[in-house]
């Protein structure tokens, strides 16, 4: 099986950039082993849940995975780790999922704490009625709902398939290298060509064996590229709905 990608440089590509979020390694790979998977620092090193275990209900599984960060990766990813598991856990597909069902409550409980405040306004000002279209293009009608801030949502994904890349394979996504996260429901306005190239990927890479965390709260599959050993493309789905196809490729347009 080959996954094909081959540079473009359409307006298609534009679109796709800006729905997509990129994460790109800000230095060379360090060879020390107790590195920040993120960043390559050695220093005030802590162990980082890939996904945020804040997504799984208690108890928690015992096979979460762990990778390293230091404190100032760590806390700056907190609060999009926070914003991702409000936006993913509100969606009107994931209400009934049982994982959901059970860290909602905690998930309102801290939205009332006083520091939440603005965070909470900010939520409810984007709500509105948004129009729901099925999978195969029927409108569904209008349902309440609120706008996603997708390029964070998928600046989370990017750096999930950071830690993951180093989980699996030992060491930080190469210099050379950056990796592209596209949420499977941004695409929805992009042109039918780009977005079947995308899905061509993601069939694929979905082919293979899934990892599964908790009751189907987070599951990733991962292929590499042949020919390409440092490249590798992504599917990681959370809740068994909200899925992101992340690209690890070198410095250039590969969709
Ligand atoms: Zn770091």
């Amino acid at each position: 099986m080959q996954i094909n990608l081959t540079r473009r440089s359409s307006n298609d590509a534009a679109k796709l950039r800006c729905l997509a979020w990129r994460y790109t390694a800000m230095t060379e790979p360090d060879t020390s082993d107790d590195v920040c998977v993120y960043c390559g620092s050695t220093k005030a090193l802590t162990d980082d849940h890939i996904p945020p275990k804040t997504l799984f209900p208690k108890p928690r599984p015992s096979n979460l995975i762990t990778v390293r960060s230091c404190r100032a990766c760590n806390e700056g990813a907190s609060k999009d780790d926070e914003y991702f598991r409000l936006m993913i856990s509100m969606r009107h597909d994931t209400g009934d999922h049982p994982a959901v069902k059970k860290i909602l409550p905690t998930i309102y409980r801290s939205l009332q704490k006083p520091t939440k405040k603005g965070f909470q306004q900010a939520l409810f000002n984007s709500m509105g009625d948004l129009d729901i279209v099925s999978g195969g293009n029927i409108y569904l009608g209008t349902a309440p709902g609120y706008d996603v801030d997708l390029r964070r949502l998928d600046r989370v994904a990017a750096r999930i398939t950071a830690g993951l890349y180093f989980y699996e394979f030992g060491n930080r996504v190469p210099g050379n290298l950056h990796v592209t996260a596209y949420s499977t429901s941004g695409l929805d306005n992009v042109n039918s060509d780009a977005k079947a190239r995308v899905f061509n990927i993601f069939n694929k890479v979905t082919r293979n064996q899934p990892r599964v965390f908790g009751e189907n709260v987070f599951a990733y599959w991962f292929q590499q590229v042949q020919g390409h050993d440092t490249m590798s493309a992504w599917v990681l789905a959370f809740y068994e709905r909200v899925e992101f196809l992340c690209l690890v490729t070198p410095n250039e347009d590969v969709i």
